[in-house]
């Protein structure tokens, strides 16, 4: 019996397997869940993704523009202490 006694504990695991079952009943669910939301979610998630996107491009020329002047000749940017491109050779504004 004490043998016995020892296999109650052996019965834990299968009731953790039903649990685990249990949340496998659940994924679809979630899934069908999630299926309804991305046609519309996705467009806006691709809008908002753009966005910042373009705004940090917006932002870049912006920093760029004031930091540093570029060739004109061969596009190269040059630090604004520069008088003439560095590679080009081309006299900077
Ligand atoms: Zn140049």
């Amino acid at each position: 019996m004490l043998a016995l006694g020892g296999r109650p504990s052996g019965d834990e695991p299968p009731a953790r397997r039903t649990r685990a079952q249990g949340d496998a009943v659940h994924i679809p669910l979630v899934t069908r869940h999630l299926s309804l939301i991305t046609a519309a979610d996705t467009l806006l998630n691709l809008a908002i993704f753009m966005g910042i996107l373009g705004l940090s491009a917006v932002l870049t020329e912006l920093f760029t523009r004031k930091m540093y002047y570029r060739c004109r000749q061969c596009g190269t940017l040059n630090a604004k202490r520069r008088t003439q491109c560095r590679s080009c050779g081309q006299v900077l504004p």
